[in-house]
């Protein structure tokens, strides 16, 4: 056998069906293109707040493992989230990995994983990953939870984990807190909350966090403005925790991510401050995309919004954005109450603007 043909059969031997028949996670390429599609905070730190940050890091030893308990980091993140005394925490390398995590403490032949949809992608692809089903239950046409149906599709699969995120990505809404509570009152297993744009939003379930024993709330540093950071916490009964510690891997939070994270929380007055400039673009954009003839923009508690382009193919809008240096997402056939939308991170004003010309000019042409 060729060395080609050795190695194909290799492949087809032992990778898992579900793993051969994924896709991986696609990044695409965004040089000298206004970065618009991943929901980062546009703003790097003022020069001086920049300067204390290394000498931060000055003298940390990288001959040594991190702190496999984050002791620095843990009481500054406890308190910047507000965390309830009666919860535990644990931290993942990102968010993603906490999702992972949860789903290698329960994954077996069988189980399953239920999502609302469209939303976050990683909680189907990481299920299947993990050998789970996933089992996606359609939002209503406003984007809203539609609970009779989340219920319903509940009690048929009895879901080890149901995820919501919320606010949702990509749909930029809130759902409803009473129907998230219903969820929560009547699912089987384990229901993670994700409050990965928090600072976006007004509302949280931390504070209910080590009460209903079934309830996990989660959260990142990444859309706040720490990305490049990879650090997600996840707050929930002390029991829950103990048991995802037994699948986390001993040192997944590196030192220079906990020194760093520490002390930007020990600052995070800035990241609030940009936060808020965030929202107050976000609100600008908003109303320059509804004001565009054939655009339809929802209404966003995320550092997003998704809007829907009418008489125009949404791939053609996406590549002229492109063309133009602007990188957004294009949703469009990725579910079907998605059909000719795009999402758009809010960015800086300038940003905003270079977004909103280079759209006009695309719908003009
Ligand atoms: C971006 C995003 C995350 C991922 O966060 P990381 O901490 O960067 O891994 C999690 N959940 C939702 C809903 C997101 O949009």
């Amino acid at each position: 056998m060729s060395g080609d043909g050795r190695l194909r059969a290799l492949l087809a031997r032992w990778v898992r069906p579900a793993v051969a028949a994924m896709n991986a996670y696609h990044v695409p390429p965004a040089h000298n293109l206004v970065k618009l599609d991943a929901m980062e905070n546009p703003w790097p730190w003022p020069g001086e707040l920049e300067q204390a940050w290394l000498e931060a890091l000055r003298g940390l030893e990288l001959n040594r493992y991190p702190d496999p308990a984050a002791t620095g980091l843990l009481p500054v993140l406890r308190e910047a989230m507000a965390v309830p005394p009666e919860a535990e925490i644990i931290l993942g390398n990102g968010s993603d990995e906490l999702i992972q995590m949860i789903l290698l403490a329960v994954a077996a032949p069988g189980r399953t994983v239920l999502a609302p949809e469209p939303t976050f992608v990683m909680y189907r692809m990481i299920a299947t990953a993990a050998g789970m089903d996933c089992v996606g239950v359609p939002l209503r046409g406003d984007f809203g939870l539609d609970r009779e149906a989340m219920l319903r599709a509940m009690a048929e699969h009895q879901p080890a984990v149901v995820f919501l995120a919320r606010p949702n990505n990509p749909t930029g809404n809130l759902f409803a807190a009473a129907d998230v509570e219903a969820v929560i009152d009547a699912a089987p297993g384990l229901v993670v909350v994700d409050e990965a744009y928090h600072v976006f939003a007004g509302e949280t379930f931390m504070d209910r966090a080590g009460g209903p024993p079934n309830l996990l709330v989660m959260r990142t540093v990444s859309k706040m403005g720490l990305a490049g950071l990879r650090l997600g916490l996840l707050a929930g009964p002390p029991a829950w925790v103990e048991t995802l510690h037994k699948v986390r891997l001993p040192y997944n939070i590196n030192t220079l991510t906990q020194a760093s994270a520490a002390f930007a929380l020990e600052h995070r007055d800035v990241l609030l401050d940009q936060a808020r400039a965030i929202r107050a673009q976000r609100t600008r954009l908003g109303q320059a995309l509804a004001a565009l003839p054939g655009v339809t923009a929802w209404p966003s508690e995320a550092n997003f919004i998704l809007f829907r382009v009418e008489g125009r193919e949404a791939g053609a809008v996406f590549d002229g954005l492109r063309a133009r240096g602007v990188l957004i997402k294009n949703l469009d056939g990725t579910h079907p109450l998605l059909a000719g939308c795009l999402r758009v991170t809010v960015g800086r004003p300038e940003e905003n603007d270079a977004f909103l010309d280079a759209l006009a000019d695309v719908l003009r042409g």
